[in-house]
Formats: C-alpha cells, structure tokens, sequence
C-alpha cells in the first residue's frame, strides 16, 4: 500500500498533485512554533525537498508549542534547523532536508534565497520586520509566500502572489504594531491552526488550484475563523507590490545592541568572539560547537558562533550599552 494512498485519494489532490508535491522546493522560514510544525508536516505528507533556515537553538520553553523537539535537544543546546533534520529523516528518510543555521538579515537573505532557488517559501518567522523584508524578496525574485502569524490566542494566514495584494498592501489589516509572543504569549493550539492552514494553501499551490484568495483570521480560544476576500485590500499604490521599491531589503544597518521582547537584549559582536568567550566576566557554563551558554551574577548569555548574543536579565538600555563595552573589551 501507498504510504501516501490516504491524501492520494481525495479527489482534488490525486496521484498529480503527490508527484508535485515531491518535486516542489520548499523554503521554510524560520524553524521556531510554525516552521517546525510545517516541516513535519510536510515531511510526512512527502514533501522532498525542503530546505529551513533557524538561528535559534532549541530551549525547555519552546516545547510547548513546538514540533518536533524533545527535552534531550534543550539540554543538548542543539540548533533548530539540526534537530529537525535528525527528526525529519527518522519520520521520511525520502525528505532531502537543507538544513541552513545561519542569522537573515537585509545583507543576506537575497543571496540566500537566490541559492536555494524555492518555487515557494513558508514563512515562520515571529518578527513584523522580517516578513517585510520576506515581502520585499519575495516580490523582488518572483517567489510565491505564504504568511502565517500566531499570537496569544489569535493567527493570521494569508498566501502571497503576483496578482493579489502583497504584506505591505494588507498593512493596515494584519496585527503588527508590537504584539509578539514573548510579551503576549501564545496558545499551542492556535500555532498548530495557522500551520495548518499554510500547509493547506500549499496545497493548493501544488495541485495546481491556486491560492484561496482569501485571507484567515482564527481565534482558537473563542473558536471562530473567519476568512475575508483579499481583492478589496489591493493598494495601487503600493510601494512595494506596484513601485518595485525595496526599503527593507535596502537597508544594510544592523545595530550592535537590539532590544528584543521581555528583559532580553540581542548583541552582535565580531564573528571570532566565540573564540574569545573564556574571557568574558561570568563562566561558561554549557558549551557545544555552536553556542557556548554564560553566566554573569543575574545575567545569562547565550554566545552564537557567528558572534550573536542573547543576553537575558537585564532591563536598561544604558545597562545593556555598559555590559556591551565591557564584553567587547574582551575581544582581541
Ligand atoms: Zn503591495
């Protein structure tokens, strides 16, 4: 029997849509809550070609609503993208998984996308900022997308063409202005629901139906979806869908200290700080090839190898710009 003989058999995706399916690339963006349940997904569905790209490594709090990982990669302080392909190939060994651990930003996300060539990109980001700039590349490069966000109990689906409205266009219709899942939380099942939701756009995509046009809204806590038809949401004047005009995508400034949610600041040292962390005040108290975890009195430290730090404990700007100093004295 077909492994696939099941999702085969529904009348509108067929043997076709499966050989479609297999042959399409897929990008996922971001390994996080939606990526991870989207590669899962799709890995069992037999999708064959998929690449995911994730900077994170995977953390005790992340499993509650995430796919995939399991308590021994925490304590292991694995990087997303490699524990789904361990995962993935014990679930399909069909899957050719590009598994990329790597940090996008306006620098290089064009290059990235350029290589890997998708027919279409998933996106499971969780920051406004980069769904723009996926926007923008998107557009840029001719590549379908499928948007899909999820905060508190609340998720946004929307699939991304040339003939329909773009993410700049439905602005003013998405939620955007600072909501995220670290100040607002979120609720496992609604993550699942716009997973899902992508997944089924997808489908549509591959078995040759088109995108629904059609934009989802879901709130699984007081169970209600409603979807409302993209075409009245069209700008004409849009600056990126009808000017072809790239800001985010333009814009090379990356900051050395970043704000991130909660009490949690990202700093972005020369690469070869890795190499220089016994030097930092604190000890390091975990490490591995690719991340080395340190502690500093109240401060926790999560050093990348690229040279990123995720510093968590402290609650002032000015305290973060002091700290920041004081660590890159250490870098020769
Ligand atoms: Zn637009």
């Amino acid at each position: 029997m077909n492994r696939y003989e099941r999702q085969i058999k529904y009348q509108h995706f067929g043997e076709q849509s499966q050989k479609q399916l297999q042959n399409t690339n897929i990008l996922i963006m971001g390994a996080g809550a939606l990526g991870s349940h989207v590669a899962e997904l799709l890995a069992r569905m037999g999708a064959h070609k998929l690449s995911i790209i994730d900077m994170d490594i995977v953390e005790l709090s992340n499993i509650h609503r995430q796919a995939l990982y399991d308590e021994h990669d925490a304590q292991a302080m694995l990087p997303k993208v490699y524990a789904v392909k361990e995962k993935i190939k014990q679930i399909n060994h069909n899957v050719e998984l590009n598994a990329i651990h790597q940090e996008m930003t306006s620098n290089n996300i064009e290059d990235i996308i350029s290589k890997i060539q998708p027919d279409i990109i998933i996106d499971g980001m969780d920051q406004f900022d980069m769904r723009f700039l996926i926007n923008e590349v998107s557009h840029k490069l001719q590549i379908p997308w499928i948007y899909g966000a999820a905060v508190g109990s609340k998720g946004t689906v929307y699939a991304i063409d040339f003939t329909g409205p773009c993410l700049q266009c439905i602005l003013n219709t998405v939620p955007h202005t600072g909501e995220s899942c670290a100040i607002n939380g979120v609720l496992p099942p609604v993550v699942q629901q716009v997973a899902s939701y992508e997944v089924s756009e997808l489908l549509r995509f591959v078995s040759g139906n088109g995108f629904s046009k059609k934009l989802i809204t879901i709130d699984t806590f007081e169970i209600s979806t409603r979807t409302r038809n993209i075409d009245v949401l069209k700008n004409n004047n849009c600056i990126v869908c009808e000017q072809k005009t790239y800001h985010s995508l333009n814009n090379s400034y990356h900051p050395s200290i970043e704000s991130l949610c909660g009490d949690t600041f990202l700093f972005r040292f020369k690469q070869h700080a890795f190499e220089f962390a016994h030097y930092f005040p604190g000890h390091i108290i975990k490490e591995n090839d690719y991340v080395k975890f340190i502690n500093y009195a109240d401060i926790n430290m999560t050093l990348f190898k690229d040279g990123r730090m995720n510093v968590h404990g402290i609650s002032t700007k000015e305290d973060a710009k002091t700290m920041y100093q004081q660590l890159n004295k250490s870098i020769k």
